[in-house]
Formats: structure tokens, C-alpha cells, sequence
């Protein structure tokens, strides 16, 4: 026999199956012999009482063995023989893309300017060991995007479901963990991405795909109206549709796309700072205990959100023991960003804390009107390099001396490895977004006390949170409003935001193509 229950227990009850056993074996009657498998199908923490719960929906095995897979597998074909597609970038939309192709029985040519997961990883390094960025391999550059060096944060706001689940799925069958398809707030962790994505890229090429490294699309083979395929920096040309989804960072492809008067046009994004707690810190708070989160709860999480003077003030991205880690994509620029290993372990707690910003604020950009967020963007990781001694160290300040205008004389301790330098950001970041940003942190601290304490400390600048600019594609094929066999696609173009939503619109545009070539 098969039951279903609802539990609402204690954080040591849901620790392990024999403590769940004996939970279920009181709530039901059975005995634990009885009970021969527990499946969790959805797990969540209730932790707005001075008790925290475990909310959790499971599928008891009374007398039976389980005989159900733990996830649902899709069935990839070979495609050596198929139609080739395109796909520009290895991020979550691009593979997924390529996936998706798979199924649908086409060949996906992946190409991608930066290194395997692997080799990316070196590139990383030096970013904090010797200030070096490579523009072709590192945080947002390389095999799995933008994505693979995260926290791995599975948890969107699209609210297509089935649409969400054939992702965590695929992740699932690609080596994640199948809690993921349980937990409320699913995250993979950086420490176990890389070999989900090499999974992932096997794959392709198993299937009779291709994946080229270190191979950057530079201009389009067009024809008339129409799109023919890529050249490449490396003197390759490739043909067919092409599903262009190089992110957010890559702004040389924005600049082309301008040059060449393809439609695209400014997108508001949010910017702001780094902030870091001490991760027990937010613990005591947000478990409403001195004590924090104790044996069995995980490192707790935060999510704030306001308005100030017409503008969303909110945190973004938060990383439970994470790190804050240098996401510039070039020199000459500090830009910070947040990740986490898949236990959540480290010392510190950290957030975006940004400021909505709209194309019509920047009056001063309008003759390159559809470029004006990413050249504000430019001009702030510039400066935040200036203020951070022209390095990767990154200008930083105590927040209560933020909110308070004051200098920071020293520093806590930090996840940044690169290194601080102190700076008054309450004066280096343009006034309308640091005086929101004040107000939003004094709410903050008010309504959540402990918050706005010494002990944290904003580190400069959060620039990448969306793409500032958003490549203009049809609501129904998918296809750029004027150049036939281009597809837009994942968050650089701006249709996502976020692991999630760039796959599912990586399996969106797939799908498009497949019914253009059908
Ligand atoms: C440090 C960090 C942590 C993050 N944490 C999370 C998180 O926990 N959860 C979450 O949902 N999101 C997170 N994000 C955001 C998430 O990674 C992105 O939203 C997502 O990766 C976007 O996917 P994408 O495929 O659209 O673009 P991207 O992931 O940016 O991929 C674009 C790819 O295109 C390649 N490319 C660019 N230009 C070219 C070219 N000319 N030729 C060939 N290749 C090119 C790039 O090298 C890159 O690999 C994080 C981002 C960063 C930087």
C-alpha cells in the first residue's frame, strides 16, 4: 500500500529516515517494520514562529517497495544525421537548447568562446590569486555560463510548472541530486555543477552534437533578411539557424548587434552592492534563536524587498554559506556576485542589495539610447575598480557606516578573496541609488532586528543582475522581429533571469526553431 501524508514536525524529526519512520509510524499506526521506503515529495522550513517547523509531503511505502524511478528521463535520440542548429553559448539557455534539439531529432553545433567547465576553473583562480581576468574564461564566460560557478539556485517565478519540473528533471538525470525536485528553494551548489554541465555536454555528443571551445561567434552570414549562420575568431564559419544565447555579459555581442542596426532596445535593470552577514548571524535571526540554526536546520536565508521614493529596493540572489566571489568579465572592472558549495557551509551570508534603474534615468546616454543601462553599468564596475585600487579588491564598507555616511576605518572579515580596501560607497555610488539604499537597509534593520548591524559590510558594485538590454523577437515564432533564422534566446537577450528560466526559454526557442525546419 501507498499513503500520502502532510507532517508539519520538528527540524531533528525530519533529520533522518528512522526519525521520520517513527513520526509516520505514530501519525499512521503502522509499524516501522512496515514501512519499507519513504519518498519526500516536498520539503520546506515554516520559520516564522519562535518554533520552527519542517513542512513535509511524503509518499509512504506500507508493505511495498518502491518500484517508481526518482525522477522522469528523457529519451535522447541520435541526431548525426539530423538538421543542424546553431546554438551561440554554452549557459544554461544554450544547453538546454542543445537538449531539447535532441529530442526533437536536430544536431546542435554548440559553439562557445570560453574553456570546458574544467579548465575554466583555473582562469577563476587567478582572478583572485593575481587580479588577472581573462575576458574569454571566467565567472560569466565558459562552459555552463554564467551558472556553472554559482549557487546553483533552481527556484523561479515562472509559474509554468511542468515547465520548471522537465528542467529540475533533466538536471536530475544529468547528475543532480533528486532533493532538488523536493526541497522549496532547490540549489545544486557550486562544488557539484561542473559535473552535472560535463554530463550534460556528454551527452550532445553522444547524441551526434558538436561543442567547440574557445570559439567566440563574431559576426552573423546574412543574407539579405535572413541569418545563414556564424563566422568565428578562430576563422571557422558555421551554417544553419542560429539560437543566439550569450548572456548578459557579453557586451561585444550588444555592441555588434548595434553597429549593425538589428533591432534591440534598453531593459531596466537593478544595481546596488554585495552584502555580507556572518551567516550565524542571520541564523539567530531568522530562526529566532541565540543559539542558530543548531544541529539539524540548514544555514538560513533571507529575502527582503521595499519601495523607496517610487523604486524597488530588494535583495537578490541571497547565498547561504557562500561566498562573494570577482565576476568581472574584463579588466578594468570590479563587479560581485555570490555563490555557494552544496552544503551551504561557509562562514558568511551574502545578497545582492539593489536599486530598480530605468532607461530614463540616463539622459546623458541617449544618443546610444538602446545601449544606455549597460554603458551605466560600464561606468560604475569602472569606477568600483578606480575605488578598489585599480585591482580586483573590491571598495567595501561597514553598513552602519553606510547608513550613516561615515567612513570605515577597518573591515570584518570577509568570503572576498581578492581583498577590501575601504571606501566610503555611501559616496561612491551615484546618490540615487545609495540613498535608496539606505532607506531600504534602515526598513530592513526595522523589520528584522539585528539586520542592520555593524558586523556586515557592502561590497561594491552589483552591476549584473539582468541583461540591460533586450534582443526584440516575435511572441510567437520566437524569431527576431526583422532577421529570419535568429532566435533570441535565455537572458542575454532578455527573456530570463536566472538557471531556470534561461533553460526553459533555451527549450522554448529550440522548439521554434524545430517547427520553422520542420
Ligand atoms: C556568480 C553567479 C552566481 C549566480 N547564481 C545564480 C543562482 O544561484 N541561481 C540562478 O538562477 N542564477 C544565478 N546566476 C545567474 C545565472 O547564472 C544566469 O541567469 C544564467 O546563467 C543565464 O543563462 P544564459 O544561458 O542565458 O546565459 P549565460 O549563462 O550567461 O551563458 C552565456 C554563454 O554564452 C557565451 N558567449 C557569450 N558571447 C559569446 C560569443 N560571442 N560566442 C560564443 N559564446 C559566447 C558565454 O561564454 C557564456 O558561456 C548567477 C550568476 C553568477 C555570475
Amino acid at each position: 500500500m501507498i499513503k500520502e501524508l502532510q507532517l508539519r514536525i520538528l527540524p531533528e524529526q525530519a533529520a533522518n529516515e528512522q526519525s521520520l519512520k517513527e513520526v509516520i509510524q505514530r501519525e499512521t499506526g503502522t509499524s516501522l517494520s512496515e514501512i519499507k521506503a519513504i519518498r519526500v515529495l516536498k520539503r520546506s522550513i515554516d520559520a516564522r514562529q519562535r518554533t520552527v517547523f519542517v513542512n513535509l509531503k511524503v509518499r509512504v511505502f506500507i508493505n511495498e517497495e518502491p518500484d517508481e524511478q526518482e525522477y522522469q528521463t528523457v529519451d535522447y535520440k541520435d541526431v548525426s544525421g539530423g538538421k543542424a542548429v546553431i546554438i551561440v553559448g554554452a549557459g544554461p539557455g544554450g544547453l538546454f537548447a542543445a537538449l531539447r534539439l535532441i529530442e526533437l531529432g536536430f544536431r546542435p553545433i554548440v559553439i562557445e568562446r570560453g574553456k570546458n567547465v574544467r579548465e575554466r576553473k583555473k582562469d577563476i583562480a587567478l582572478i583572485s590569486r593575481e587580479h588577472m581576468v581573462n575576458s574569454e574564461s571566467n565567472y560569466s564566460f565558459g562552459e555552463g555560463g554564467a551558472g556553472a560557478y554559482s549557487d546553483g539556485k533552481l527556484y523561479t517565478r515562472s509559474k509554468k510548472r511542468g515547465s520548471v519540473e522537465k528542467i529540475l528533471n533533466v538536471f536530475c538525470q544529468h547528475g543532480a541530486s533528486p532533493m532538488i525536485l523536493s526541497d522549496a528553494h532547490p540549489h545544486i551548489g557550486t562544488d557539484k555543477l561542473p559535473a552535472v554541465i560535463e554530463n550534460m555536454r556528454n551527452r550532445i555528443i553522444q547524441c551526434g552534437g558538436e561543442v567547440h571551445f574557445e570559439t567566440r561567434m563574431d559576426t552573423f552570414i546574412l543574407k539579405g533578411d535572413e541569418i545563414k549562420g556564424v563566422e568565428t575568431n578562430i576563422g571557422k564559419s558555421f551554417h544553419g539557424p542560429v539560437i543566439l544565447a550569450t548572456g548578459h555579459s557579453a557586451r561585444d555581442v550588444y555592441y555588434y548587434l548595434h553597429q549593425q542596426q538589428i533591432p534591440i532596445e534598453a531593459k531596466g535593470i537593478a544595481v546596488g552592492v554585495r552584502l555580507e552577514h556572518p551567516q550565524e548571524l542571520i541564523d539567530q535571526i531568522q530562526y529566532h534563536s541565540k543559539e542558530g540554526r543548531g544541529e539539524f536546520l540548514p544555514a538560513a536565508e533571507y529575502s527582503f524587498a521595499t519601495q523607496v521614493n517610487g523604486r524597488g529596493v530588494y535583495s537578490f540572489c541571497m547565498c547561504p554559506g557562500g561566498f562573494v566571489v570577482p565576476a568581472a568579465s574584463a579588466p578594468k572592472q570590479v563587479v560581485v556576485n555570490g555563490m555557494s558549495p552544496a552544503n551551504r557551509n561557509s562562514r558568511w551570508a551574502n545578497s545582492g542589495m539593489v536599486v530598480e534603474v530605468h532607461p530614463e534615468d540616463f539622459p546623458e546616454f541617449a544618443p546610444h539610447k538602446e545601449l544606455a543601462l549597460m554603458k551605466f553599468q560600464e561606468q560604475m564596475e569602472e569606477q568600483a575598480w578606480l575605488n578598489g585600487g585599480m585591482k580586483q579588491t573590491a571598495p567595501a564598507q561597514r553598513m552602519d557606516d553606510f547608513v550613516n555616511r561615515k567612513n570605515s576605518f577597518d573591515l570584518p572579515e570577509s568570503s572576498y578573496t581578492p581583498g577590501l580596501l575601504a571606501a566610503p560607497l555611501h559616496f561612491c555610488l551615484p546618490e540615487f541609488i545609495s540613498s535608496r539604499l539606505k532607506e531600504g537597509f534602515r526598513h530592513f534593520g526595522k523589520t528584522s532586528r539585528g539586520f542592520l548591524t555593524r558586523e556586515a559590510v557592502l561590497i561594491g558594485v552589483e552591476t549584473r543582475t539582468s541583461s540591460p538590454v533586450r534582443i526584440l523577437r516575435d511572441r510567437e515564432t520566437y524569431q527576431h522581429i526583422t532577421l529570419k533564422g535568429l532566435f533570441p534566446c535565455g537572458e542575454g537577450a532578455g527573456y530570463a533571469g536566472g538557471i531556470v528560466s534561461a533553460a526553459i526559454d533555451g527549450e522554448r526557442c529550440a522548439e521554434a526553431v524545430a517547427s520553422l525546419m520542420a
